[in-house]
């Protein structure tokens, strides 16, 4: 099996930390994992642990030229497909589509195993995840662009005040009121 990466660098069998069998690059560090031996680990593994705060505080890995570019499966030869897994991890996993395996470059694997997401690939590639994840992302994004535009104290209190119109059965005579520049004149 060739490293879908280098391409010319055969891959040899390694045991992940804590994790499963797997097929590593000497040169890219990058792992092949098959389903096959990713579910006998979850076997063995049990319960999927709870999602957790990272304990390192360096920053995940990101990707670079050689690994952002699209990669063919090195068991079946099918183009690999890219999935996000988490906000705050800046990296794509590869998976493929046919035979099931993923592709994890350099250091992909210790940084889901620090929030403990790494007995929890396949789900995180679902198409349920992959729409909450965007979901997420785009919370994130417009909550900065909020922040930015209205200053982060100033921010605060308009959520603070949305809030309390929104659970407010008067909401709507209380918005005719704000909008209403001369509420006292008939
Ligand atoms: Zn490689
Ligand atoms: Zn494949």
């Amino acid at each position: 099996m060739l490293c879908p990466v280098c391409k010319a660098e055969s891959l040899q069998s390694v045991k992940l930390n804590d994790g499963p069998q797997a097929h590593c690059c000497s040169h890219c560090q990058g792992h092949w994992i098959t389903a096959e031996d990713y579910w006998q680990w979850m076997q063995a593994h049990g319960d999927v642990l709870p999602e957790k705060a990272p304990s390192s505080t360096a920053p995940p890995p990101v990707e670079d030229d050689n690994t952002r570019r699209a990669k063919l499966c090195p068991n079946c030869d099918r183009l690999l497909a890219k999935y996000r897994l988490h906000p705050e991890l800046p990296f794509r996993l590869d998976h493929c589509g046919h035979c099931g395996g993923v592709w994890l470059d350099s250091q992909e694997w210790d940084a889901l195993k620090d929030r403990n997401l790494h007995d929890e690939i396949y789900q995180l590639i679902t198409p349920h995840h992959q729409k909450q994840l965007q979901l997420e992302n785009s919370r994130r994004h417009f909550e900065q662009r909020y922040q930015e535009r209205f200053g982060t104290d100033d921010y605060a209190e308009i959520r603070r005040i949305k809030k309390w119109l929104w659970e407010n059965p008067n909401r709507q005579d209380l918005l005719t009121y704000l909008n209403d520049e001369e509420p006292y004149i008939a």
